[in-house]
């Protein structure tokens, strides 16, 4: 039997950065945070085809559009650019589907986003239905971390592995979970997990989650605080004493120069990702964790104290065999993930008979 070959569009929406724009300030949170749209189109083996990155549309700008029709107004320029063309032509080949991947807790069943931590105006909008109507295609949300796991477990560092925690660092911390294989749908929040009892404030609301002590955000925090307080660092010079253009890129590059403060900046940050790897290993017995986004960048700066400190607190057992892992999708993960998701859930069209 033929199946036909299919194509997969995926839209994601997310705050997620790479190192070097990792800056986003308590202060200036507002103005810098980068919001995001990545839109791809992939082929059914998870090669990405073509794709375009976008800020996310704003709703607060003079446009009277809601966010739903200046979204679906991009997909549409998309669709019509002549990379995307030419990478449709001369192919016997469908669009299969539309695979979205939005930050925030996601409602399936009506596929809506219920609360987007970065993109508010998304709240409550029916985007599946818009999109089903205006594209006449099906349309799949999920979470833009499950979407990372998904593909990770797709023909990522995952590939031959049932059980695993995929932990996206960038501006803040997502992950996704796969259990016996398939993606563990239910919404999953592992950047908050309590990791200091009376910590850091986080972005949640609630205080000490790992988010606060590892991601993009947590280091530059992190490393202000400490030149707010007259810290030596070769980062003073580097900013030319404007501590709030430090960005993690920055910090990673005085790392490697020797800074000593950078370096334990990233230490600490391996210090508090083994903690929450610990307390994943001891609750969900993985075979691996793998870790994505934009700051794995840095990652021989926390990767060894990462290992050190979850194999110090898991229960021996269940940590024996654990595999740290980096992610092998790199920036199109999420997208390849929203892509294979979406072939997971529709049906594949068969064509013919090959016999
Ligand atoms: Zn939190």
């Amino acid at each position: 039997m033929i199946a036909l070959l299919r194509h997969i569009i995926t839209i994601i929406h997310s705050g997620d950065v790479r190192i070097e724009d990792c800056y986003w300030h308590r202060y200036w949170r507002h103005k810098y945070q980068d919001r995001n749209t990545k839109t791809v189109l992939a082929a059914e083996d998870g090669n990405v085809l073509s794709s375009h990155q976008s800020p996310t549309p704003s709703t607060t700008d003079e446009s009277a559009e809601s966010i739903d029709d200046l979204l679906i107004n991009n997909l549409k320029a998309f669709l019509d650019s002549d990379e995307t063309k030419s990478a449709l032509s001369g192919k016997s080949a469908d669009i299969a589907g539309i695979g979205i991947g939005v930050a925030g807790i996601i409602d399936r069943h009506n596929g809506l986003v219920i609360q987007s931590p970065n993109i508010s105006s998304l709240n409550g909008v029916p985007l599946r239905e818009r999109f089903e109507k205006e594209l006449n295609l099906p349309v799949v949300i999920e979470n833009d971390a499950n979407a990372y796991a998904y593909g990770e477990k797709w023909v990522g560092a995952g590939k031959n592995l049932d059980n695993f925690v995929v932990l996206t660092l960038g501006t803040g911390l997502g992950g996704g979970i796969i259990y016996n294989g398939d993606l563990f749908e239910g919404p999953v929040e592992i950047g908050h997990m309590t990791i200091v009892p009376s910590g850091r404030y986080c972005t949640c609301g609630s205080y000490g989650c790992l988010e606060s002590y590892a991601s993009g955000r947590a280091i530059v925090e992190r490393v202000i605080s400490s030149l707010e307080k007259g810290a030596d660092s070769m980062l003073t010079e580097r900013c030319n004493g404007n501590f709030y253009k430090v960005t993690s890129k920055l910090i990673y590059e005085t790392a490697l120069d020797g800074d000593s403060l950078s370096r334990e900046v990233f230490r600490e940050a391996g210090q508090f990702l083994g903690i929450g790897i610990a307390n994943l290993i001891n609750i969900l017995g993985i075979d691996a964790v793998i870790i994505g986004g934009g700051l794995i960048g840095g990652w021989d700066m926390f990767v060894e104290e990462l290992k050190k400190e979850s194999l110090k607190r898991a229960f021996k057992p269940l940590s024996a065999n654990i595999q740290i892992l980096k992610s092998s999708l790199k920036e199109n993960a999420g997208s390849i993930g929203a892509a294979g998701f979406l072939l997971h859930k529709i049906p594949s069209p068969v064509i013919g008979d090959a016999n």
